[in-house]
C-alpha cells in the first residue's frame, strides 16, 4: 500500500535520523533540496575513490572509465525524461544555468526589439530574471499570465496574450512557492501552434511527477539533482536536437569545440557544445545513481504516496483557526504555503526549529507571487516520499505551540 512507502525507503536516508535541539529531526524543505539515500552517497564515494579522473581527452584507463560513467549517467537521464536521444541532455550546474543558458544560447540569437517572451505569475525568480535580462538588451517585451486566488493560471489570459509578435514562452512545472501543477502540455501545444518554442523548469516537478519530454513536446526541459536525491552542482536542460544545433554555444572554452585557431574557432557537436571545460563529472554520476534510485521506487508509486500525504496535511490545516493556506488548489504536489495569523512567516520558521521541524519561510525566490497575494511571506512545508504522516501530526502540534507562544 502506499501509506507504507516512507517506511519502507526511510532507512535509505541517514540524515533523517539526526537530532535537532534534542528533537528528531523532521525534515519539511524539500522544495528547497531533499537528502541523498545511502545508495548516492555510496556512489559519490566509489567514483572519489576509484574511478576520479577528467574526462573525453585522454586514453587512459582511469579517464576511460570516468567517461564511460558521466556518460552512463547522460543516458539515465535520458530515459528518465523519455528523451529521443542522449546528445538532447546537456549536463549544466542546475536549472538556473539551464534557463541562462537556453536564454543566451536561442533567447540573444532569435528574440529581437520589440519581440514578447510570455512568463508567468508563478516563476521562480530564475526564470524571470534571465528573460528580463533579455528584453532589456534587446528591447523585447515581458507578458505575464496571471493567477487565480487558488494559485492557478488563467488560461483564457494565457491564450490571449499571443499575438505575432510572440517569440517565446518560459513556464514552470510545478510551482515553488505553492506547489500548484500547471497544464503545461495544453499551454505547449497552444503555443506551438502559434508557432512559438516553450521552456519548462522543472525544478519542482522532476522529483515528484513523471515527466516524458516527447509526450509534452516541450521543445526545452530544465532541473536540478540536488531537488531529487543528488547532489550540488548539477542539473540538465533537456532540449530537441535541431534547436540546440541551430543555438549559439554559452560559454567558450575547452571541449567544446571541434578546431580552434587565432583566426576562427568552430564548435564541437551537441551536447560537448555545451559543455565547456571540466564539468561536474562526479555530480553527474551521483545524479544518474539518484535517477536510478528514483526509478526504482518508480515516480507513479511516489506521486501517489506524496498525494495521500498532501491530503492528510492539507485536512488538518484547513481545520486549524487562524492558519490560511495560499494557493489551495486540488492539482498540486506535496507543497503546502501558509500563514498564521499574527505572527510572522520567520518567527514560525525559528519557532519550528525549535521543535526540530525544518520548514522555509520567505518569498520562496518568488516575489511576485508574494505581491499577486499582498503578503511579505509564507511558511512552506514540501514534503518528500520519505516524510511521514507522523511527521505531518508533529507540523500540526508545531503550529499549535507556535500559536500558543503568540496568543
Ligand atoms: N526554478 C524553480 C521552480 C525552483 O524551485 C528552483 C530552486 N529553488 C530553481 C528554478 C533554481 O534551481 P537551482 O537553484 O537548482 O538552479
Amino acid at each position: 500500500s502506499p501509506s507504507e512507502l516512507a517506511t519502507r525507503y526511510r532507512a535509505d536516508f541517514p540524515i533523517l535520523d539526526i537530532c535537532v535541539n534534542d528533537k528528531s529531526l523532521v525534515y519539511l524543505d524539500n522544495a528547497a533540496s531533499s537528502q541523498m539515500p545511502q545508495q548516492v552517497i555510496d556512489r559519490l564515494v566509489r567514483y572519489q575513490t576509484a574511478q576520479h579522473a577528467n574526462i573525453h581527452r585522454a586514453v587512459h584507463y582511469l579517464s576511460e572509465v570516468a567517461t564511460h560513467e558521466y556518460e552512463t549517467a547522460r543516458r539515465s537521464l535520458q530515459h528518465f525524461i523519455n528523451a529521443r536521444e542522449d546528445r538532447e541532455i546537456i549536463f549544466t550546474s542546475g536549472t538556473t544555468e539551464s534557463i541562462n543558458l537556453v536564454m543566451h544560447g536561442y533567447g540573444r540569437k532569435f528574440i529581437q526589439q520589440d519581440d514578447e517572451i510570455i512568463l508567468t505569475n508563478l516563476e521562480h525568480h530564475s526564470n524571470i530574471v534571465p528573460w528580463q535580462m533579455l528584453a532589456e538588451e534587446k528591447g523585447a517585451r515581458i507578458r505575464v499570465v496571471p493567477i487565480n486566488d487558488a494559485g492557478e493560471l488563467l488560461i483564457d489570459e494565457y491564450e490571449k496574450l499571443f499575438n505575432s509578435r510572440t517569440r517565446f514562452v518560459a513556464i514552470t512545472h510545478v510551482s515553488n512557492a505553492l506547489g500548484t501543477i500547471n497544464p503545461i502540455k495544453n499551454m505547449i501545444a497552444f503555443a506551438h501552434m502559434k508557432g512559438v518554442p516553450v521552456l519548462v523548469d522543472g525544478a519542482q516537478a522532476a522529483a515528484h511527477i513523471k515527466i516524458d519530454v516527447q509526450d509534452l513536446d516541450c521543445d526545452f526541459y530544465a532541473f536540478s539533482a540536488h531537488k531529487m536525491c543528488g547532489p550540488t552542482g548539477v542539473g540538465i536542460l533537456y532540449g530537441k536536437a535541431h534547436l540546440l544545433e541551430s543555438m549559439q554555444p554559452f560559454k567558450g572554452g575547452g571541449d567544446m569545440i571541434a578546431s580552434v585557431t587565432f583566426e576562427k574557432t568552430t564548435y564541437n557537436t551537441i551536447p560537448y557544445k555545451f559543455e565547456a571545460g571540466t564539468p561536474p563529472i562526479a555530480a553527474a554520476i551521483g545524479f544518474g545513481s539518484a535517477i536510478e534510485y528514483l526509478s526504482k521506487i518508480g515516480m507513479d508509486t511516489i506521486a501517489a504516496y506524496e498525494h495521500e500525504l498532501l491530503s492528510y496535511a492539507t485536512e488538518q490545516l484547513e481545520a486549524m483557526p487562524g492558519v490560511r493556506i495560499i494557493g489551495n488548489t486540488r492539482t498540486k504536489v506535496a507543497v503546502i504555503s501558509f500563514t498564521i495569523e499574527g505572527v510572522h512567516p520567520h518567527d514560525v520558521g525559528t519557532l519550528l526549529n525549535q521543535e526540530g521541524i525544518a520548514v522555509r519561510t520567505g518569498h520562496h525566490c518568488a516575489q511576485p507571487i508574494m505581491q499577486r497575494y499582498n503578503i511579505p511571506a509564507t511558511s512552506r512545508a514540501s514534503f518528500a516520499f520519505y516524510n511521514t504522516k507522523a511527521e505531518v501530526d508533529a507540523l500540526v502540534a508545531g503550529i499549535q505551540s507556535v500559536q500558543k507562544v503568540f496568543s
